[in-house]
């Protein structure tokens, strides 16, 4: 009511908001759950369910005790001895506290689909002649819209154990009444020194609070479901000739398939989940508040099986499968100590493993086949095109200069350059050109080496002329052709 409420009035949270259960300070507050450990990624529904203290106190920063305050006073309590700066209202901490007729009015409100009714003790006085002696005046205001208030309904359902979560740990299933939907919250004040269960049916709203008139270092009880407990009793016999009813959705609402541990449309990465099932589940939502965005807590990652770390190219044994992950992971580290740590997408990357570098296979003709084609038709270029291939033994070159009808084409370069100590076979320099080319051209073939049938052509076509084939072979050479045709 101080939180969720508005919270989903102000459009802070959705019912599939998801807050993480990690350790956390407020200055000089560190606020506890009131049992050990920390819970990790949770949806609003399931820190309802439980009643989980820190990301209530999370929700509460977000949302600023000075909205939750003014929210309070729409919702009947009075709110003016309180100090707008304590966080631990998120739980219930007041200063003077409310009484249980202005707690009752206000759980009243959600059950009245967000309308605020001032409580009455009467209707009417009427004179024995008729005439209206009081007539009562309740005071009504809107405090939620329709919307948010069914919202709000169904997400107190969860700590009755009849919500859309399951009762695992529920606070207050001790509330329910059969037959009827039962909506409520359990609160306890610092060292129990008081426990209240304030809920709604369909029918009525009620608050308990169990105490001492003057605070003593005594407890009122050893939990809150003892008041949830007082509660059902109370209601079951109020409700025992009712006909079974539920909270009535009013229109404006909508549904969506998301993840429980990012609030986000669901992906399949979602419904395979990370080894503990489906995370995916329906949620309501008021129309045009559906999120966008699809989750990006669960990922795909390959970890390293030597070193527990991200996997690297070098990591040898490697599992891929599927993690959560957090934003900022690397440098909020507060989720280590959170119990879905061990599902984790690592932070770090494998240090362990050195990638082996393998023999670089022996590579043939890595130049092989370039075509220069830079002399469009009727231009006249002076061009320099330089193809160079470094082979090993017994490789084929061709380098190949391909020009266009109608250029002047002067000092195209084909060279092929072989390391020392080899022996070559068959390389051919070919330049080839159409119709019409005035060419001069150069074909050199420079090796130390030992060179056998290699080949140099120049092909010119139609009226071009083409000179200036050379074949340079510096050492022993046997078979080698250099060639200008003309045609
Ligand atoms: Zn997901
Ligand atoms: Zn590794």
């Amino acid at each position: 009511m101080q939180l969720s409420g508005p919270s989903l009035e102000e459009k802070l949270i959705t019912a599939g908001t998801v807050v993480d259960d990690t350790p956390v300070s407020f200055g000089s507050y560190s606020p506890k759950n009131d049992t050990k450990g920390f819970f990790g990624l949770m949806n609003i529904r399931y820190i309802l369910r439980v009643s989980r203290n820190i990301p209530e106190v999370k929700m509460m920063k977000n949302l600023t005790v000075a909205k939750s305050l003014e929210y309070l006073a729409k919702f009947g309590l009075d709110t003016s001895k309180e100090q707008d700066d304590g966080l631990s209202l998120a739980l219930g901490g007041m200063a003077h506290g409310p009484t249980v007729l202005q707690m009752a009015a206000a759980y009243g409100t959600i059950a009245n689909d967000g309308t605020y009714i001032e409580p009455t003790f009467y209707t009417k006085v009427v004179a024995q002649d008729g005439s209206t002696i009081i007539e009562t005046n309740q005071e009504t205001r809107r405090v939620l819209s329709e919307q948010n208030a069914w919202i709000l309904q169904t997400l107190l359902k969860e700590p009755t154990g009849t919500g859309l979560t399951g009762s695992s740990g529920a606070t207050a299933t001790r509330a329910r009444v059969s037959n009827q939907d039962t909506a409520g919250k359990t609160g306890t004040t610092n060292e129990s020194k008081a426990l209240w269960f304030c809920g709604f049916t369909p029918y009525y709203s009620g608050a308990v609070w169990l105490g001492y008139d003057i605070e003593t270092d005594g407890k009122a009880g050893r939990s809150s479901s003892l008041a949830a407990q007082l509660w059902g009793n109370v209601m079951k016999d109020v409700h025992k000739d009712l006909p079974s009813a539920s909270f009535d959705k009013p229109d404006g609402i909508t549904t969506a398939s998301i993840c429980k541990e990012s609030g986000k449309l669901a992906t399949d990465l979602c419904r395979e989940g990370h080894g503990t099932g489906n995370m995916v589940y329906t949620e309501y939502f008021v129309n045009g508040t559906v999120p966008k965005d699809t989750c990006d807590v669960h990922v795909k990652g390959k970890i390293c099986n030597k070193s527990g770390k991200l996997a690297t190219d070098a990591c040898q044994d490697v599992t891929e499968k599927i993690f959560i992950t957090r934003e900022d992971a690397d440098k909020d580290k507060s989720w280590e100590k959170a119990n879905d740590a061990q599902y984790m997408l690592p932070v770090e990357t494998c240090d362990q493993c050195v990638s082996v570098t393998p023999e670089p296979p022996e590579e043939e003709n890595p130049n092989g086949g370039n075509t220069n084609t830079e002399n469009p038709n009727g231009n006249t270029n002076t061009n320099t095109n330089t193809n160079t291939n470094t082979n090993s033994s017994g490789n084929t070159n061709t380098n190949t200069n391909t020009n266009s009808s109608g250029n002047t084409n002067t000092g195209n370069t084909n060279t092929n350059t072989s390391g020392t100590g080899n022996t070559n076979t068959g390389n051919t320099n070919t330049n080839t050109n159409n119709n019409g080319n005035t060419n001069t051209n150069t074909n050199t073939n420079s090796n130390g080496n030992t060179n056998t049938g290699n080949t140099n052509t120049n092909t010119n076509g139609g009226s071009g002329t083409g000179t200036g084939s050379t074949n340079k072979n510096d050492d022993t050479t046997s078979g080698n052709k250099g060639e200008s045709t003309e045609s």
